[in-house]
């Protein structure tokens, strides 16, 4: 790396102010990012940016001339260091030189929630307790104890990083680390806030209400805005995602909007027809079965399921009808069936060959999704 800045711009000691901007101008237009983005070029652009920064002001250029180009150059010599001056011209820039921002956002967080399938289906408000971090009220956020404030690092002058040269046969190569004293802020806390130990947050336990809507399903996400942990030194504080585990119902399995119950009805009763009491979210209700209903049959009734989570309105209940055949008939009842089936002439029955099979299809694959 060129040392002097009157080499770096191509122009002698005592060129004139002009002579320094036509210089600066003549590289400028040839090692520009915009019309050179080779990495060496846009190294060079930096120095000579920096040097031109330095010689185009009077009393700067008359402070680099006091300081003597003898000692310049050196790591540390005189405290006047190229690069770091390029570092700091171009500090904050792509190449992310210079200290840090000690305020930074609260970590986003992710919690999972259990709830009951009704709470699900209707929505539900429940408290949960977070482990997180709140603004120290102590420091009001500084991390300074009160009276006290932040001073510029002294081993890195409030740069934030530090730099050293290693000599190799390429020349001077200069490497720039995170100052390990101020860990990269440029600055330290004098006399840290007891209460958070200087970080301006302390962790804590805190209740969250959490409006769960009606329709959310398993998986679902809901966002809590800003009611995550804040960040460091009063930084804003992050989301909270709350994730939805519905525990399963012991009879009620939900497919979309729509819950799903199977029931199992007597011969007689599906032969007859009936009504009978099924149990719903919504409590009991009366379930009308027509005569000669066949097993596997679904009857649906309307709005008794999932609230939709967009849009209004529910899902139904569907119910899946089975039929139970007697296993402990008794003499008389044996006899009465006998008698039936004399009547309808099947006492010596055929087996029909049925195209469908009638053993409801949906609730098989239904109960396999659920594992059972
Ligand atoms: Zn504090
Ligand atoms: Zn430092």
């Amino acid at each position: 790396m060129a040392t002097d800045l009157y080499e770096v711009l191509g122009v002698s000691k005592t060129a004139t102010a002009d002579e320094i901007k036509k210089a600066y101008r003549k590289l400028a237009r040839e090692l520009h990012p915009d019309v050179n983005p080779d990495a060496a070029a846009q190294e060079r652009f930096k120095q000579v940016t920096a040097a031109y920064e330095v010689l185009s002001d009077e009393k700067q250029r008359a402070a680099y001339d006091r300081g003597g180009f003898d000692e310049f150059g050196g790591f540390g010599a005189n405290g006047f260091d190229l690069g770091d001056f390029v570092n700091a011209f171009f500090g904050g820039t792509a190449t992310q030189r210079g200290p840090r921002a000690r305020m930074t956002r609260g970590q986003d967080a992710l919690i999972r929630m259990r709830i009951e399938l009704s709470e699900a289906v209707f929505g539900v408000e429940k408290e949960i307790t977070v482990d997180t971090a709140i603004a120290c009220k102590t420091c009001d956020a500084t991390g300074s104890a009160s009276g006290s404030e932040l001073i510029s690092c002294s081993m890195c002058k409030g740069r934030g990083e530090v730099s050293s040269v290693q000599r190799s046969f390429l020349g001077d190569v200069r490497t720039t680390r995170a100052c390990p004293q101020c860990s990269g802020f440029g600055n330290v806390i004098e006399h840290p806030c007891t209460e958070c130990s200087g970080e301006g947050r302390v962790r804590t336990r805190r209740n969250v209400k959490v409006v769960v809507p009606g329709g959310v399903d398993t998986g679902l996400r809901l966002k809590l805005s800003g009611q995550s942990e804040v960040g460091a030194w009063g930084g804003p504080a992050g989301d909270l995602y709350v994730e939805i585990l519905v525990n399963e119902h012991p009879s009620l399995k939900r497919s979309g909007d729509d819950l799903h119950l199977q029931i199992s009805i007597p011969v007689t009763a599906a032969t007859l027809g009936c009504s009978v009491s099924i149990p719903s979210l919504d409590g009991n209700k009366s379930l009308k079965v027509p005569a000669g209903i066949q097993p596997g049959t679904v009857l649906s009734i309307k709005n008794l399921g999932a609230t939709h989570l967009r849009g209004s309105g529910r899902g139904d209940l569907l119910v899946h009808v089975m039929v139970e055949v007697p296993k402990d008939v008794d003499t008389k009842q044996k006899k009465l069936l006998e008698e039936l089936a004399k009547l309808r002439g099947e006492e010596e029955p055929t087996a029909n060959i049925t195209t469908e099979l009638q053993n409801d299809s949906f609730f098989t694959k239904l109960k396999d999704a659920f594992g059972r």
